[in-house]
């Protein structure tokens, strides 16, 4: 058993409100017993169209799992539409309507004659009973492929997968496994991280290496499918180690921590302390410091000092110098880091103001300017930002470039530590 195909079942999944993510957990299981999701679909409670989506997926996977539409309702078709396609009867299966019955009878619930159909079984199959709600798991076998029905709802689903399907699964798959290592990259652009190691992951041909631009940065996958797990992991280390120095300060972590963990720990580990005078970010620094556990130990406090005013009286800026260079300068972003960092009396201290637009820009200060300062024991430093994009993107980018300097900053007090 290599080869896997999950059928997302029900027709919510096809409007914006709900997303499909049992194919999400069921994937990362899979991948640990050395089984590859080689096609998803996300198909209606429609028994034709459920029909066609089985019966496609027997021709290309050896296991078929589907989630949902095992409910009690009319529009619940999934074992229907199966049973259809396979030529099997659908049996009413006593045990599973016990269990179903005993369910109601704890809740001290009344259960309706709809709930019978949930006791309906394919000939064949094997029951896989569900002890946090009534639709079993089902276990069918035909045309040499196996097919998994699972019940909708996510901790139903997980629950069954993990106590009864995984080990049907496991003896069958082999001893092929998937090992894979995560880098992630802050202060490149996808074209120029490719470019610094594209010629050395290339040399890996048994390692599939896959360069992803998310929000927070680049992700470098290497994905490794080996029955020799210790050689699996040698080659991933080696090729992860020559990545990591060739990506020198733009690499975050090589274990897929992500820049706010390497921060709050660069933090910790260093005894800094740090507060933020935040302006166009409106808090987002202070939010993403705050929402690691352990934060108290270096995160002091935040000001959003939005206004002119309250740039003065909350970050220290002196009038005179908004007066001067503008609210958003290199000059005012200093005065703010430096400000914020004597009245909390912290090591570092982060001064932020741009402008996000979509108003406000000028051809001196276009939409997306963005000053950012950091201040510390030997002086503050500022850099210049033109960041594109919406609002949205712009304030994001704004907080990302700002925790990624602490970061370079926290950095090269270690390596001078050390
Ligand atoms: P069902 O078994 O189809 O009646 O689904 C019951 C519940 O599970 C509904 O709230 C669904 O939205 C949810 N559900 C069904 N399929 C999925 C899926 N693929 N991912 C996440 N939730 C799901
Ligand atoms: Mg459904």
């Amino acid at each position: 058993m290599r080869l896997a195909e999950i059928i997302a079942v029900g027709s919510e999944l096809l409007t914006p409100f709900h997303a499909d993510t049992n194919s999400l957990f069921l994937t990362e299981e899979l991948n640990q017993l050395g089984v590859a999701v080689i096609h998803k679909s996300v198909v209606p409670d429609d028994r034709a169209a459920l029909g066609e989506a089985f019966a496609q997926a027997l021709e290309r996977a050896d296991l078929v799992i589907a989630t949902g539409g095992l409910g009690p309702t009319e529009d619940d078709v999934t074992r229907e539409a199966l049973a259809e396609l396979l030529g099997r009867r659908l049996l009413r299966d006593d045990r599973v309507l016990h269990q179903i019955r005993d369910r109601f009878a704890r809740l001290d619930r009344p259960m309706t004659p709809n709930n019978e159909r949930q006791a309906l079984v394919p000939e064949g199959a094997t029951v896989f009973p569900n002890d946090s709600g009534t639709a079993p798991g089902l276990w069918v076998e035909a045309r040499g492929r196996a097919i998994l029905l699972l019940p909708g709802p996510p901790g139903e689903a997980r629950r069954i997968f993990a106590e009864q399907a995984r080990p049907v699964i496991e003896r069958r798959a082999g001893n092929r496994r998937m090992a894979r290592r995560l880098l992630r990259v802050v202060g490149l652009s996808e074209s120029g991280l490719d470019h610094r190691v594209a010629e050395t992951y290339k040399q890996y041909e048994q390692i599939s290496t896959t360069i992803l631009a998310t929000r927070e940065g680049i992700e470098i996958h290497l994905t490794i499918w080996s029955e020799d797990a210790p050689e699996a992991a040698r080659v991933l280390d080696e090729l992860s180690a020559r990545l990591v120095a060739l990506l020198g300060e733009a690499l975050v972590s090589a274990t897929g921590e992500t820049l706010d963990e390497v921060v709050a720990r660069e933090l910790s580990l260093s005894g800094s302390t740090v507060a933020v005078a935040e302006s166009c970010t409106g808090g987002i620094v202070s939010a993403r410091l705050t929402s690691l556990p352990g934060s108290s130990l270096f995160f002091r406090g935040g000001a959003v000092s939005y206004s002119n005013p309250m740039k003065t009286i909350w970050a220290g800026v002196p009038a005179e110098l908004i007066e001067q260079h503008g609210a958003v300068s290199s000059e005012v972003a200093i005065a703010m880091a430096e400000g914020v960092r004597r009245s909390a009396e912290t090591t570092l201290g982060l001064g932020i103001t741009g402008i996000a637009g979509p108003g406000g820009g000028t051809p001196e200060k276009p939409v997306g300017t963005v000053h950012i300062a950091l201040a510390g024991e030997s002086g503050a430093e500022a850099r210049p930002f033109l960041f594109g994009g919406d609002r949205d993107r712009i304030r994001h980018l704004a907080a990302q470039t700002a925790l990624d300097m602490l970061r370079r900053r926290l950095l090269r007090g270690r390596n001078e530590r050390s």
